[in-house]
């Protein structure tokens, strides 16, 4: 059977309440792209977030922007830190998605608090959440927040993964790491490792989502999550994984403009001739996401299997849950018990990458069965 037959029998049909259950409100959506090459190329995506502040930055709408960069500690440990970034140059420093656990709470509150003046924050979708309730009980902070860019999520991972990735990146014992990249370039692209001054070792984004994509290593949190887009953004934003846009020579981010505020900034960003638009219907977004946000949102699923793990996972939807959806959600925890277990965490490092390949691919068939 062709790929592409295969592909019309396994795609999926959304309802209304489907739209509503993952994504919520919305007014507009888009696929688009950074006008500017640095930031288009230097995007996770499109780099389209970062566009979008840029052009907020440079129109006085704000006078910083809350976003997050990596940064290396001790030449061997990939952390990240959040910062306020005042102008393109520093907020070029925070393009690429950080696949590693962030600290919003202590970190981006505290500098919000401390900021004089009007900020546009970027955020996954439950710092988002946190920073709504921050909003509703404090009208200083209300006050600073002009808008709020929200990341699709899958989920993210704690720093296990990335410290023994590095450790098999190391050139030698002594070398020190300096710089590294999670996700760059076309499609699933690729990750940048610096090591001292010379050593640059690049590989397929893979090597590292690998582990990720089969949940070693998840942050508990996310486990209980079913926010994938962005409930309480005022913009969210993407990648789109069609496979009728894999061989194209750019990159696109996939837009959700949530209300009246975030599709007046991106009508702006648009006219001011920083992000080039076209028009996306909800349904190709969700064709894009086809297997990670139902999986992500159904927490009937996840519960069930967590019941046999002796976890105890709420149900937000009390659905029905299909066998191949009780399977994948198993699996999930499965993989998360397995890399929280002291003992036998390290044996995940000792699979052969082409059994890891089949699991995933299993883990992927399971996904899209409708
Ligand atoms: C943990 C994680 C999981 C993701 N899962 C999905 C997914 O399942 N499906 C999907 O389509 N997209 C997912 N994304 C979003 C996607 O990878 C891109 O970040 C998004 O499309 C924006 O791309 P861009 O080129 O416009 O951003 P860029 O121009 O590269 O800018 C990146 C922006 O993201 C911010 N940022 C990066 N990492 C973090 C972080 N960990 N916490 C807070 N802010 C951060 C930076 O501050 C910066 O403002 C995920 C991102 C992350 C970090
Ligand atoms: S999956 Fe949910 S809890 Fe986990 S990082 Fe993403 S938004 Fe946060």
């Amino acid at each position: 059977m062709g790929t592409a037959r295969l592909q019309n029998l396994l795609k999926k049909k959304w309802t209304e309440q489907d739209v509503l259950n993952m994504v919520g409100k919305y007014e507009q959506t888009y696929l688009g792209v950074a006008k500017n090459d640095r930031i288009r190329l230097g995007g996770a995506s499109g780099g389209v977030a970062t566009a979008i502040l840029a052009f907020a930055l440079e129109h006085g709408l704000i006078d910083g922007a809350l976003v997050c960069r990596s940064r290396v500690f001790d030449g061997q440990r990939v952390r990240t830190e959040f910062y306020i970034a005042r102008n393109l140059e520093q907020l070029l420093l925070s393009q690429d998605s950080k696949y590693v656990q962030t600290r919003f709470v202590p970190e981006a509150l505290r500098l919000i608090d401390g900021f004089d003046g009007k900020l546009a924050v970027v955020g996954l979708p439950c710092d988002l959440t946190v920073l709504k309730k921050r909003i509703q009980r404090d009208p200083q902070v209300a006050a600073k927040i002009v808008f709020t860019i929200g990341l699709f999520c899958g989920h993210n991972t704690q720093p296990e993964l990335i410290d023994s990735i590095i450790q098999k990146l190391r050139p030698n014992a002594n070398s020190n790491l300096t710089n590294y990249r999670f996700r760059i370039g076309l499609w699933r692209g690729y990750s940048l490792a610096r090591f001292d001054e010379d050593t640059v070792i690049e590989k397929q984004s893979a090597y590292y989502n690998l582990y990720q994509n089969l949940y070693f290593f998840c942050q508990k949190k996310c486990l209980y999550c079913h926010d994938h887009f962005a409930f309480n953004a005022d913009i969210a934003i993407g990648d789109i994984w069609s496979y009728h846009l894999k061989n194209t020579n750019i990159k696109y981010n996939c837009l959700i403009c949530k209300n009246e505020r975030g599709s007046e900034l991106i009508s702006s960003a648009h006219d001011a001739g920083y992000i080039k638009l076209n028009p996306a219907t909800i349904e190709e977004i969700l064709d894009g996401q086809a297997r990670g946000a139902p999986t992500h949102n159904n927490t009937s699923a996840k519960s069930q299997a967590a019941a046999r793990f002796g976890m105890n996972i709420p149900d937000r939807h009390n659905r029905k849950v299909k066998w191949h959806q009780y399977m994948v959600a198993w699996i999930i925890i499965f993989n998360y018990n397995w890399s929280m277990n002291k003992k036998y965490s390290w044996l995940i490092f000792k699979i052969p990458r082409k059994f890891l390949k089949a699991y995933l691919v299993l883990f992927k068939g399971l996904e899209s069965l409708k």
